[in-house]
């Protein structure tokens, strides 16, 4: 058998019909950019949300650069980031011109640790922390709005990979200053290709995210109210695609979790797999933990089984950043880096597949 990473044309199959009406309905309407199906999908993720507004962007990565920028992150300005999710957030920080300070992570969970942030207030000024809501799990954004806002600084919650993850205190998505989302294909909420947004409680930010996305256009278009206003619009096509989509996410990230579920009862211990069986989890991946990773790819992978690593580069080793970073080693990150691997998880996939999967794992080398 081979099983893939993900199969995004299967989930798509079944869709396919409202999809191909939506998409026809704004090919005959000829309207194409900041039209009616935006404002509808606004509306609708933004009361999934149980927020007040939402904006459409271009990509999650926009929408962490304007994030920044509605918090007035520019030159000279230090950003807490974390050092394993993927250089997103990095990169976002540098494209405002400011700095990334790295905080590491939970050794268990592999989301930003709350200590090792206020470990950092002794050490300078920031002006904001960006939480990633890693694989699915909901970082502890709460505790970190506690050590933010007694310092200064305003919490983006990165919710690009935590689409319906909730608990207790709210959504993934509600808890932070500003917060942004990706609906890249393969996310949990994923679009026909990029799409992005962010919300904020705070109106003045709405407003500020709107200009930003159409050149820094506020009351009147060709008239640039604000500096840094750059093109990032999530289409109409998109965003139409978005609201068929949105009704069953909450059913996929279910069974995104009991496949999840099934790899944990067949692991029994024997590896960690990130991640917990309760709604704060939407398993966007499923990572396993093992110090022989490599072993047990080429393992996996000689069965037919595809696994990826996110993210085989830790964000200050990137070449990018050339020896700027070499006197920097955070320990959790470090060490998971060398063991993470990730296991197809998609709601698409078949119980044989996930069956086999799970046989995989725990079968002798
Ligand atoms: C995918 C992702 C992004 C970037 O989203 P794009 O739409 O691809 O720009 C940002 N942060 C995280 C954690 C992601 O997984």
């Amino acid at each position: 058998m081979r099983v893939p990473l993900n199969d995004l044309s299967r989930g798509i199959v079944n869709i396919n019909l409202p999809l191909q009406a939506c998409i026809a309905r704004v090919v005959k309407k000829g309207w194409f950019l900041m039209g009616a199906e935006l404002k509808s999908f606004e509306a609708a993720f933004a009361e999934y949300l149980g927020v007040e507004d939402f904006v459409g962007l271009a990509n999650g990565t926009d929408a962490l650069e304007i994030a920044l920028r509605c918090a007035n992150v520019g030159g000279s300005d230090k950003v807490i980031v974390a050092p394993n999710a993927g250089m997103y957030g990095s990169i976002s920080v540098l494209n405002c011109g400011a700095e990334p300070v790295f905080a590491d992570v939970d050794p268990v969970t592999l989301c930003i640790s709350p200590a090792c942030v206020e470990s950092l207030m002794t050490k300078g000024e920031y002006k904001a922390v960006i939480v990633t809501h890693l694989y699915g799990q909901m970082a502890d954004v709460e505790n970190i709005c506690k050590i933010a806002h007694k310092n200064g600084m305003v919490v983006i919650e990165d919710c690009a990979q935590s689409h319906g993850a909730r608990r207790q205190g709210g959504m993934a998505g509600t808890i932070g200053d500003i917060t942004t989302f990706s609906f890249y294909p393969t996310k949990n909420l994923g679009a026909l290709g990029d799409g992005g947004g962010l919300t904020s409680r705070n109106p003045a930010t709405i407003g500020k995210a709107r200009a930003l996305r159409q050149y820094g256009w506020k009351a009147r278009k060709y008239h640039v109210d604000m500096p840094n206003g750059q093109n990032s619009r999530l289409d109409e096509i998109q965003a139409a695609c978005l609201v068929v989509k949105l009704p069953d996410l909450d059913q996929k990230n279910a069974k995104r979790r009991s496949i999840w579920l099934r790899y944990q009862q067949a692991l029994n211990g024997r590896l960690p797999l990130i991640g917990r069986y309760d709604e704060s989890f939407v398993a966007h991946l499923c990572v396993i933990r093992s110090n022989e990773r490599d072993g047990l790819q080429s393992r996996l992978n000689k069965l037919g089984i595809d696994t990826d690593i996110h993210y085989p580069v830790l964000d200050y080793h990137q070449a990018v950043f050339g020896s700027r970073f070499s006197d920097i080693f955070l320990p959790a990150a470090e060490a998971a880096c060398q063991e993470i691997l990730t296991l197809p998880c998609f709601p698409e996939m078949t119980e044989a597949e996930v069956e086999y999967v799970a046989e995989a794992l725990i079968s002798p080398l």
